[in-house]
């Protein structure tokens, strides 16, 4: 018999909805694999949740409930589920793509030397291998991945592509205490307060953006930037450049590792216009770029474009407001 251990993410004394999603995926490979589905959750007086998370269909779960997981460190964690997979023996473990499930799961595929199906949508059995997929490019592009089934597979689950499982309240499922696996010296760390970080602005709902980058020079000159996004009724947008050069908050910055926004009107100033910025804000509704350089790439996206320094355009279109 394999097994597939869940691991069972809690937030706000609540099972996370992503841990649902992977119980589904657990399900439909433990029909096709005839295994077993386990979970382990770990916190801090995790009893009800212990219990509800048999009512998904785990058929046993390994309860650590300890002061010290109060809080997430990721070193209890990870040492403790090793210690788990070592004696329990899964053939599969599946965790959300989450925060915490991209921080614990890679370190434990690279300390046992497994396999790591990383941030996939569906896995599903092909004869002795599993096949996962994994979205790149925003969904552009799905590579395939694929490792033998008869060794032991770690996977996290990109959130929103499977349903969440339903929760059956004649099920039921055996709960044991398993205890944390941490030495005095893993005692580095403790947790004192979970605190949500302040966004200072949501620029995904802003309909119009004035965003800089880092033709705008320098700090000081940054100003010009809020100054129109002010002026013309928007928020202030950023390229990773502007940012990494702390001229602007990291809430402003738009692309890959930034926002994602569709307003109706984007104007970059003094972006070049990386893909990575690109994907970020290539479907707003009109893009206007001011740029020195005739050549550069956000011209290739942009509807209209003004060739000029950005400091003789801004202050000319202000007076006009
Ligand atoms: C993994 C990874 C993730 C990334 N994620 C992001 C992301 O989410 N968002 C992001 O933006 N970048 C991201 N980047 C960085 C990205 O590759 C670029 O380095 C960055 O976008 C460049 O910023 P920029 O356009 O402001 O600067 P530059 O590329 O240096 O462009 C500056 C532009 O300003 C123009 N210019 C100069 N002076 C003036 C002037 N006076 N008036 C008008 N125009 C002027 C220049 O012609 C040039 O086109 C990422 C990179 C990596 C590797």
């Amino acid at each position: 018999m394999t097994n597939i251990l869940v691991v069972i993410e809690i937030s706000k004394g609540k099972i996370m909805g992503i841990t649902k999603e992977c119980l589904t995926v657990a399900k439909k490979l433990s029909d096709h694999l005839g295994a077993d589905i386990e979970g382990v959750i770990l916190g801090q007086n995790i009893s009800d949740l212990a219990i509800e998370a048999t009512k998904y269909g785990v058929k046993k779960i390994y309860k650590v409930d300890d002061a010290l997981f109060a809080g997430v460190n990721i070193l209890y964690h990870t040492r403790t589920l090793e210690a788990l997979i070592n004696e329990v023996n899964p053939s599969i473990v599946i965790a959300g793509a989450s925060l915490y499930g991209q921080e614990v799961i890679p370190r434990l595929a690279a300390r046992l030397g497994s396999a790591l199906f990383a941030s996939v949508t569906d896995i599903s059995v092909d004869g002795d291998n599993l096949i996962g997929i994994h979205p790149l490019f925003e969904e552009k592009l799905f590579g395939t991945m694929s490792a033998s089934k008869t060794q032991l597979n770690f996977i996290t689950i990109l959130g929103g592509n499977n349903p969440e499982v339903e929760l059956d309240e004649s099920l039921t499922g055996d709960i044991s205490d398993f205890s944390p696996a941490i030495s005095d010296n893993d005692k580095r760390e403790a947790f004192i307060e979970e605190k949500i970080a302040k966004v200072s602005v949501d620029i995904t709902k802003a309909k119009l953006i004035v965003a800089g980058g880092r033709g705008v020079g320098n700090k000081e000159k940054y100003a010009v930037i809020f100054e129109a996004a002010k002026t013309l009724g928007g928020e202030v947008g950023a390229s990773r450049a502007a940012v990494d050069a702390d001229w602007v908050p990291y809430d402003h910055e738009v692309g890959q590792t930034g926002k994602t926004i569709t307003p109706d009107i984007y104007i970059a100033c003094g972006i070049s216009g990386a893909i990575q910025h690109i994907v970020g804000m290539r479907n707003s509704k009109t893009i206007i770029a001011v740029n020195t350089d005739e050549e550069a790439p956000i011209l290739d996206v942009a509807h209209y474009a003004i060739i000029a320094d950005l400091h003789e355009v801004l202050p000319e279109l202000l007076k006009k407001v």
